[in-house]
């Protein structure tokens, strides 16, 4: 907040500068504003502080949490399960996450030995009984 409460320092030294009557209204609303500014810049201030404070407090509430789920649920808890899968073409053993099996998208995981697909998410396609393609041959026969 630095930046603003310079802009206000500045502003300040201009208005003093000028030799602003203060006896006027234009003056009195002028030196009201620049003082209006100054406690903003101030409030911001300690805003500021209070915040970054309060980000240090989360953080440290998160290091914790995050050490306590450790010790709960063990050291693996945030280990990727692996599947080994042995290649057709190769006989190269592919590993890859489990998540992949349970994955809404359709994923192949190929060899990286020899580039074949040696496992696909969807075990229909695998194995060449796709619903999809019943479930559009009942469509088309309700028609
Ligand atoms: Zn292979």
């Amino acid at each position: 907040m630095k930046n603003i409460k310079e802009k206000v320092a500045y502003l300040q030294g201009l208005v003093q500068g000028l030799n602003i009557d203060e006896t006027t209204k234009e003056g009195r609303v002028l030196t009201a504003i620049v003082d209006v500014l100054d406690e903003m810049a101030d409030q911001l201030d300690e805003i500021e502080t209070a915040q970054s404070d309060l980000e240090e407090y989360v953080e440290s509430i998160d290091e914790d949490l995050y050490d306590l789920e450790g010790d709960i649920l063990g050291d693996d808890f945030d280990e990727e399960e692996m599947v080994e899968v042995e290649c057709p073409g190769c006989k190269e053993i592919v590993c890859f996450e489990s998540d992949i099996i349970d994955d809404e998208d359709l994923i192949e995981v190929t060899c990286p030995n020899c580039d074949e697909v040696v496992y696909v998410n969807d075990q229909d396609i695998l194995n060449g009984t796709n619903d999809e393609a019943q479930i559009m041959g009942k469509k088309e026969d309700d028609i």
